[in-house]
């Protein structure tokens, strides 16, 4: 029986991706390890932030590197640093910043929801959100003359959340942070690339400790070496509310560490698509197809379209009743109103596409 199941949790099957409503990653047993030897221990919580940054840097090529307790933390305090720096009274007013630099422009089509409000988080730091140009369409120009005394730093989003055409790019961005003197600070909360983003001349870049990274519930800021002594500094002010313990800060590091060695599953992974698309073709309404990741990443999911004229069943009827059984079957529904589910090879243990296929087979019967 699982940890959760003492707990009398249904077992969850995990074919929807990262998400943090599952529980975001189950962590290797490395990485559980040294998460429950720092549990036990203790530490000068201050050194290990300090030694935190040191790997961070290794890892990423930035100069230095704050954990955090995710990508959302991550925004806020990222936010804050770039509006309060290391002035204690600054610190202890956010998120309260009149007198001093506190906008920060974003595409409208970046303004997004991950789970929550991107916007709301940078609201958290201190931040006044000033959203610039259309939800589908945004101009160099429009960024730039948002531009005045009181921006504090642009902000981009690097997510398949975000609208994807019409929007200008990071280049563009960090062009205008240059010609103007401002941070660019990017949220790349479940990215893979780890150097990317700062080889390209980013000041502060967010991740998600919890999503490629496969760690625990944590996160860091990667990036230039004063503005991140600016976000340890948040510490002492609006990061109290979210700091990171010591246990998910080696949790973190040990997943971070291993993150170049991991091996690329990512044939496997389409492979066991193909063999659940296979299996599903003969089931009258379904037709299978392979769709790799909307943000151009090596994910290889399996997308199903239901015809609910042929099944007596929307896709949303089988999500509903996926989710209902025990075991619990999570998929990807971002396209369920188009009649599209689609099944994210990554979190699934060895074996689950068999338990999949045959509970959407179960499913769809039950219809006729
Ligand atoms: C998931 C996500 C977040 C939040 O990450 P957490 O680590 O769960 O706080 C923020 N921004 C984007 C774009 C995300 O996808």
């Amino acid at each position: 029986m699982s940890i959760f199941e003492q707990y009398g949790c249904r077992k969850v099957i995990n074919a929807s991706g990262k998400m943090t409503a599952l529980g975001a990653s189950a962590v290797a047993p490395v990485v559980g390890d040294a998460l429950s030897a720092a549990a036990k221990d203790y530490v000068d919580v201050s050194e290990l932030l300090v030694a935190a940054g040191k790997v961070i840097a290794s890892v990423t090529g930035a100069e230095d590197g704050c954990p955090t307790t995710g990508a959302a933390a991550g925004t806020a305090i990222a936010v804050a640093s770039v509006i309060a720096g290391t002035n204690l009274s600054l610190i202890e007013s956010i998120p309260h910043t009149n007198g001093v630099p506190n906008e920060i422009i974003i595409q409208k089509g970046h303004a997004i929801h991950f789970g929550a409000s991107i916007t709301q988080m940078i609201s958290i730091g201190g931040g006044k959100v000033v959203e610039v140009g259309q939800a589908n369409h945004v101009e160099k120009a429009h960024i730039a003359e948002a531009v005045c005394e009181n921006t504090a730093a642009l902000f981009y989003v690097k997510s398949h959340h975000a609208v994807q055409k019409g929007m200008q790019s990071i280049q563009t961005m960090i062009a205008i942070a240059k010609e103007k003197g401002i941070p660019l600070i990017i949220d790349a909360a479940a990215e893979e690339d780890l150097r990317k983003y700062i080889a390209m001349g980013a000041d502060l870049v967010v991740y998600s400790g919890g999503k490629a990274i496969e760690g625990p519930t944590s996160g860091m800021i990667c990036g230039r070496a004063s503005l991140i002594e600016a976000c340890r500094a948040q510490y002492h002010g609006v990061g109290r509310p979210m700091k990171i313990g010591k246990e998910g800060i080696i949790g973190f590091l040990t997943a971070l560490q291993r993150y170049d060695e991991r091996p690329d599953e990512s044939e496997q992974q389409l492979e066991r698509m193909k063999w659940l698309i296979e299996q599903l073709k003969d089931t009258p309404g379904v037709s299978g197809t392979i769709l790799q990741d909307e943000a151009g990443r090596a994910i290889y999911r399996a997308q199903l379209a239901i015809d609910s004229k042929v099944t007596g069943k929307t896709a949303y009827d089988v999500i509903k009743e996926l989710e209902a059984g025990n075991p619990a079957v999570y998929t990807r529904n971002h396209y369920a109103n188009l009649g599209l589910i689609n099944i994210d090879p990554r979190p699934l243990l060895a074996g689950q596409e068999e338990i999949i296929v045959a509970r959407i087979k179960q499913v769809l019967a039950k219809g006729n």
